[in-house]
């Protein structure tokens, strides 16, 4: 078979759109094959009664001039184009506690995160400062993250078994300042006994280094690079489902799509999660010890989304989010029970360039396990392929929704009376629109106590087929581009991509 293409790339998230347009710009043919009507995975938007929200972009650290996101994103030439707002300087996140008024604060730069915390918690200045230190030097340990090239594992391996949540309680003894240094665990599905202090630590620094929301929806990023991809000879296939991972004499040939068809290329970068990938590679070439070791890592949890349309200028917006947790709760919200739902929520407010007074629109996120969506398994829903999942579904969807507006509420009084409509999102949707098996929000989680088991290599046994996304390294649009980098610098066998983004 002709090889139309030096690159596939199946799967357009942040990962496989930083691969593709890196590659393009080395000279590399690249062809990006997308199964959805819009490319970006989890950058996607969609539109509710006139209003843009987010699927999976709600703000985005290290954007400030010089920062490890800003270069990656210079380099690829869009920082001039995203419409990007900078949230609160002394507020980005709120953490609020049940039976508790007070609202704390996480503010940006590490003596105003410090100083603001210090308004409630005097006494603890020891403890934050130690933290902050902490948090700083366990990022220190990751070359790539600090956009330098060269380093080994040996440099991060004292840091990567350190557990995030017995870490923050060797710091101090006051309970309520623990909760508050975990509350906005959500960004990484933070789970005691099991979440490493280096996840906490990468996410935390880079939003403490600088915090944004994306005008009218994250959806611009990928559109960016696609436009790039294409300026440099690339191709884009959107609507087109890969279904199998060719394998002939050693190597992939081609991928076979939906339609019966096959594209053929010299190399393949599979964007999606890597289980996904294995069931569609037959080859004896995967031992069948690596793909059971594959299956059997831990994703995270998934969520149950509330997107609130509010009425004209009925609620103010704010640039901060919010992040609720029950008491004691920081740490299990995972593990919450059909009747004790949900014990957190994260609350947005999307950026609009229609007004920054009120508020056009909110998104409530929630844990939600597969297990309770599993009845409507057999169903699959989005824009390119409808399907109605049942009345039951409806009404399941309904009475979380309204479980949740009420919990929100008793925070936000006069809430539910700003609320024009709504709109859910469930492990359904996410499963659907992402193309993984469970909704995971940010894929295999990782675990401090065998950190080594949870990392994926972006190089396979198949000499040309390699892996990328949040899967791999780190998750969030962050994690998420710097496995794209990972990937090209496995790929091209050299760092010299690295050295082109530190110097853009
Ligand atoms: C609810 C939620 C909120 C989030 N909030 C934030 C946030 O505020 N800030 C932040 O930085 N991060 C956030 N994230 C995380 C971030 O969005 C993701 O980590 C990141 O976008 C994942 O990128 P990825 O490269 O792994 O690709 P993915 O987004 O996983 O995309 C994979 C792509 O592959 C495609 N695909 C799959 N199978 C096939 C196939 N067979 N053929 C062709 N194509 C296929 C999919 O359609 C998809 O486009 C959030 C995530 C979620 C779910």
């Amino acid at each position: 078979m002709a090889k139309d293409f030096d690159i596939v790339v199946i799967g357009s998230g942040m990962g496989g759109l930083v691969c593709a347009d890196i590659l393009s710009r080395e000279g590399y043919k690249v062809c990006v094959l997308e199964k959805n009507k819009q490319v970006g995975g989890s950058l996607q938007t969609y539109v509710r009664d006139k209003v843009i929200f987010d699927s999976g972009v709600h703000y985005l650290g290290g954007l400030g001039e010089g920062q490890n996101l800003y270069q990656v994103f210079k380099y690829l030439g869009l920082m001039d184009k995203l419409k990007l707002q900078k949230m609160d300087e002394d507020v980005f996140d709120k953490i609020i506690i049940e039976n508790d008024d007070t609202e704390y604060v996480y503010a940006q730069g590490y003596e105003n995160f410090i100083r603001q915390l210090l308004k409630d918690f005097p006494n603890e200045e020891k403890a934050l400062r130690l933290y902050c230190d902490k948090i700083k030097e366990v990022c220190s340990k990751f070359p790539l993250y600090n956009l330098r090239s060269g380093g080994d594992i040996n440099e991060k391996t004292p840091v990567l078994e350190i557990d995030a949540q017995s870490y923050i309680e060797s710091i101090t003894t006051d309970k309520k300042l623990q909760a508050v240094l975990a509350g906005n665990n959500t960004l990484y599905a933070g789970k005691g006994g099991m979440t490493p202090l280096y996840v906490h630590a990468m996410i935390l620094n880079s939003y403490i280094e600088s915090s944004w929301k994306c005008i009218d929806g994250g959806s611009a990023i990928g559109k960016y690079m696609v436009q790039n991809i294409r300026k440099h000879g690339g191709d884009i296939r959107r609507n087109t489902e890969v279904k199998r991972i060719v394998v002939e004499e050693g190597k992939v040939s081609s991928v076979e799509l939906k339609d019966g068809s096959f594209v053929a290329a010299k190399y393949f970068i599979s964007n999606m999660h890597p289980v996904r990938t294995l069931a569609m590679t037959e080859t004896t070439i995967i031992k069948p010890a690596y793909r059971s070791r594959v299956k059997e890592l831990e994703n995270t949890v998934s969520s149950f989304i509330v997107n609130i349309v509010f009425n004209k200028n009925a609620f103010p917006y704010l640039k901060h989010n919010y992040y609720y947790h029950k008491e004691g709760q920081v740490w299990n919200m995972t593990e919450y029970t059909e009747k004790n739902w949900p014990l957190g929520y994260a609350l947005f407010f999307s950026a609009s360039s229609k007004s920054d007074v009120y508020a056009e629109s909110m998104t409530i996120l929630a844990y939600m396990k597969f297990d309770e969506v599993k009845q409507w398994a057999d169903t699959f829903n989005t824009v390119s392929d409808e399907e109605d999942r049942g009345g039951n579904y409806e009404a399941f969807k309904k009475r979380k929704a309204e479980l949740l507006i009420d919990l929100v509420e008793e925070k936000f009084p006069g809430l539910k009376k700003a609320i024009k409509s709504y709109y859910t999102a469930t492990p359904l949707s996410y499963r659907d629109y992402i193309g993984n098996d469970d909704g995971s929000m940010y894929g295999i989680a990782k675990d401090y106590r065998n950190p080594l088991k949870t990392f994926i290599s972006p190089r396979t046994k198949i000499p040309n087929l390699y892996l990328t996304g949040q899967n791999l390294n780190l998750h969030g649009v962050l994690g998420a581009a710097m496995s794209g980098v990972v990937t090209c610098v496995a790929f091209m066998g050299n760092e010299s991509v690295v050295e082109k983004i530190r110097n853009a």
